[in-house]
């Protein structure tokens, strides 16, 4: 309790000596347009000083988290691509070494949309790069599935945070120096009282993103999303062996000709297995793929006996797994995954029949 306090106070200083140097600073520059100053002397300015770690110039600072975190990832990588490290540990490790490091200290600035796009842009780039899926992947869906906000929302939860904590500590008047850029689409009221009511809004904001997306993947993945009924959390089959695959279907960007096709437009967006072995045109999308292309059907036998042992009653609300197999239903199926046997038995099958599909195809 005591070193968060200590924390706080410190926090709070820095704020207001940030105030107070960029009015000296102000007064050293405006002395410097004075004729009558010894020009031998060279001032220094704020964004050659640095203080508890943070420079006192945005664009300085801005700069110095991006370079350092673009060297770190670099060393990191390598690393994070090993296999034996799960997607859990992934987003772990990018959040508490690099997305930490990046947005260090920023809250206490006045950031523009600006500045907050090109951290977006640096962190999109990245999580695709060693989640290893398509960086066309829809970022609402991956980085909802990884509970990875976007930079603004992220910093200014940390600075409603922190003027929470201000306001106790009665440095009111720093207070008035954080202000929020309001955005009007997002309907987000940053001057908020609690916490707890800031995480409700939030939350709204979170869905109506998915909603307003005028993509149809997007709309798919909130069906998914909206069965399982938790957006705020991180999906627990992240921390699973093998989630990539599971990750790529709940994408649509993946593999399945019907998906690809929208990325190549030389592919061909129909079933090659059923093309070669009876010459028909059938779309190979999920559901051709899940429960209805012939050429698995071995696995297919074998998948479905074992869904039908897997005791879910707990988390399907009047719905049960007989009923989703009758129907075919395979978001319903897609929502199910956080549940480990569900999870495991899809992989098993996903894996078998990707070893058909590669071996058939020219
Ligand atoms: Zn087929």
């Amino acid at each position: 309790m005591f070193a968060d306090d200590l924390i706080l106070i410190m926090k709070g200083s820095l704020i207001e000596i940030n105030y107070h140097v960029e009015k000296i600073f102000k007064m050293i520059r405006d002395f410097g347009m004075n004729p009558n100053k010894d020009k031998t002397k060279k001032t220094t300015n704020p964004k050659e000083i640095l203080y508890l770690g943070i420079w006192l110039d945005k664009q300085t600072h801005l700069k110095f988290n991006l370079d350092k975190v673009k060297t770190n990832f670099k060393k990191l990588i390598n690393i994070l691509q090993q296999k034996k490290f799960t997607n859990g540990l992934k987003i772990h490790f990018f959040k508490a070494v690099l997305h930490s490091q990046l947005l260090y200290g920023l809250e206490i600035f006045d950031l523009t949309q600006k500045d907050f796009n090109a951290i977006d842009v640096w962190i999109n780039k990245k999580i695709t790069k060693f989640l290893l899926i398509n960086p066309h992947s829809p970022r609402l869906i991956y980085k909802t599935e990884a509970k990875i906000d976007t930079a603004r929302i992220t910093i200014y939860k940390r600075r409603f945070k922190l003027i929470q904590k201000l306001k106790i500590l009665d440095f009111n008047q720093i207070v008035d120096n954080l202000k929020f850029r309001e955005q009007k689409f997002e309907n987000i009221n940053w001057q908020n009282n609690t916490l707890k009511e800031l995480e409700i809004e939030l939350e709204k904001y979170r869905i109506k993103q998915l909603e307003n997306s005028p993509s149809w993947k997007v709309h798919k993945y909130l069906r998914i999303i909206s069965i399982q009924n938790n957006i705020n959390k991180q999906q627990r089959y992240l921390k699973w062996k093998g989630s990539t695959s599971i990750l790529k279907l709940r994408n649509f960007t993946n593999y399945l000709n019907r998906y690809s096709y929208v990325m190549n437009k030389d592919k061909s967006k129909f079933c090659k297995l059923c093309k070669k072995s009876k010459n028909l045109d059938i779309i190979e999308d999920l559901d051709h793929f899940l429960w209805n292309c012939p050429a698995y059907e071995n696995n297919r036998r074998i998948w479905i006996s074992e869904l039908k042992k897997i005791n879910i009653s707990n988390i399907l609300n009047n719905n049960n797994i007989i009923n989703i197999i009758i129907k075919k239903d395979s978001i319903y199926l897609l929502s199910l995954v956080g549940n480990r046997l569900i999870f495991e038995s899809l992989l098993k099958f996903l894996n078998k029949n990707l070893g058909i599909r590669a071996n058939k195809r020219d």
